[in-house]
């Protein structure tokens, strides 16, 4: 080799070596943006104040409607960056009506890899590894840690890319987490924070923020407006009234009484079998979401799948030991989140379901959706979904039962709800028209109204939430509560 060949191999190498990496020179780019890595990596603490909404999703109305909202009146986050510590009080307001406490003060908080939840007599609790694991990805939902993550030394930067004039890189950072950071091609700020997680109803979601209203305090811009969407859903807009850095977090570290203290497992899943009358069975157990199982001549059929695969797998194993005959059907109630959550291990179980006409495209987008990231039943099995829709009434009938299905009509917060009646027993069984543990009955009226309009005679509530109660006393409770102070 010559000298002048030696030399340019040099060259080259050095080049090589001094020449960052497309995804290094994008995170580089929006670390000076921000007010520079070294001003980044010296921030202690950040603390967000201010105000927004948080939709409430799998509970509108109607499957398309609006999703109803809490407004959050007060709003602080306070992140202690180098412990990586964060904490996030609230108080928020029901802009729907609501059968519970309309208005809630909320503290949640994450230490390292420990979520805790502070109640409002101000005793802490350990919240699930799900919780944590969620609160550490939301961490990351924030220009400033998103970018710090990226300059550190674990991190791994990958895939740089153009998409709708923003530049994306993928980040790994040194504890394994993942988001895609999204940058404005021109001021290169970062302008979102992309992660994917599992939702029970919704599989495979994206969890975006974007952040926009940029301002500078002592040195480093911060965004004014954050908007967290998972899919399509907005879950938080928030508008930051103070952006604060280095602030006190003294307080941020884990409650003393939640340190030892193992993570929460989920509570196991017990279903008992009451019977109610002949060929009918209330199972309960754990839990305030109950199922109705109605023997016919020759199969069963079971009103709600509730809550999630874990319960209504468990309802449907239960209900098949009731007897011999086949369980065909499911009737689903509606298309709430915690009424539909069995949608797919019912389909999975070979089951019929029975619902009203108006969830028809919902739930078949549901049954569509991919759960890979926590394979459910379906996925792990994919099957055809058989469906029968009712749209105002229905009758299922033969020799040994009789249930008629009717819906819920001019309801302010059930628009898709199918109720139950069974006339030679003289039994209603419904979901979400009543629960006797209720604070107050915002929509008794609308409830009592129906049972009129339909003229059905009922002795007996046999409810999804609540216990088996005479009539009399529910139509008394809904009188007695149904203006209580608080409700909207
Ligand atoms: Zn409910």
């Amino acid at each position: 080799m010559n000298k002048l060949a030696a030399f340019a191999i040099t060259a080259l190498v050095l080049a090589g070596c001094a020449t960052p990496s497309p995804e290094r020179q994008a995170i580089d780019a929006a670390a000076a943006a921000l007010g520079g890595a070294d001003r980044i990596n010296s921030l202690k603490v950040l603390t967000i104040q201010g105000s927004g909404v948080a939709p409430l999703i799998g509970q509108n109305r109607m499957p398309d409607d609006e999703l109803p909202v809490w407004k959050v009146s007060e709003y602080t986050r306070t992140t202690d960056l180098a412990q990586r510590r964060t904490r996030v009080r609230q108080l928020r307001e029901a802009q729907f009506l609501f059968a519970g406490e309309t208005v809630q003060r909320q503290t949640q908080g994450l230490d390292g890899n420990v979520a805790y939840n502070v109640g409002g007599d101000g005793s802490a609790t350990r919240a699930t590894d799900a919780a944590a694991r969620d609160r550490r990805s939301e961490l990351l939902h924030h220009p400033v840690t998103a970018v710090r993550a990226a300059l550190g030394s674990g991190a791994m930067l990958s895939n740089v890319r153009t998409d709708a004039g923003m530049q994306l890189v993928d980040i790994t950072t040194a504890d394994g987490d993942k988001v895609t950071l999204g940058l404005d091609a021109g001021t290169h700020l970062p302008a979102s924070v992309t992660s994917t997680a599992d939702n029970a109803n919704m599989g495979d979601v994206t969890v975006a923020t974007t952040f926009s209203d940029y301002e500078d305090v002592n040195g480093v811009k911060l965004p004014r407006h954050l908007t967290t969407r998972m899919d399509k859903y907005v879950q938080l807009d928030l508008q930051v009234s103070k952006n604060a850095v280095d602030g006190d977090a003294a307080d941020l570290a884990i409650p003393e009484a939640v340190k030892s203290a193992p993570a929460p497992t989920p509570p196991a899943v017990v279903v008992t079998a009451e019977p109610i009358d002949k060929g009918i069975w209330w199972l309960a157990g754990s839990g305030n979401h109950r199922s109705i199982v109605f023997e016919f001549d020759d199969h069963l059929v079971l009103y709600e799948v509730p809550l999630n695969e874990a319960r209504s797998k468990a309802v449907i194993d239960k209900a098949r030991t009731l007897s011999a005959k086949p369980l065909t059907m499911a009737i689903v109630s509606h298309h709430h989140f915690d009424h539909s959550g069995g949608l797919r291990v019912a389909v999975a179980e070979g089951l019929t379901i029975v619902t009203q006409r108006s969830n028809e495209a919902f739930f078949k987008d549901l049954l569509a959706r991919k759960h890979t990231i926590v394979p459910d039943a379906l996925q792990k099995m994919p099957r055809e979904a058989m469906f029968q829709f009712v749209d105002d009434q229905a009758t299922l009938k033969d020799a040994a039962m009789e249930v008629q299905l009717y819906h819920l009509i001019d309801n302010p917060r059930e628009g898709t709800n199918l109720i139950a009646y069974l006339p030679k027993q003289r039994i209603l069984v419904q979901a979400d028209l009543y629960d006797s543990t209720w604070l107050q009955h915002p929509w008794g009226d609308n409830v009592l109204a129906n049972l009129a309009r339909r003229n059905l005679k009922v002795d007996r509530d046999v409810p999804v939430h609540g216990g088996v109660e005479p009539f009399p006393q529910m139509v008394k409770t809904i009188k007695a509560h149904q203006a209580a102070p608080g409700t909207k």
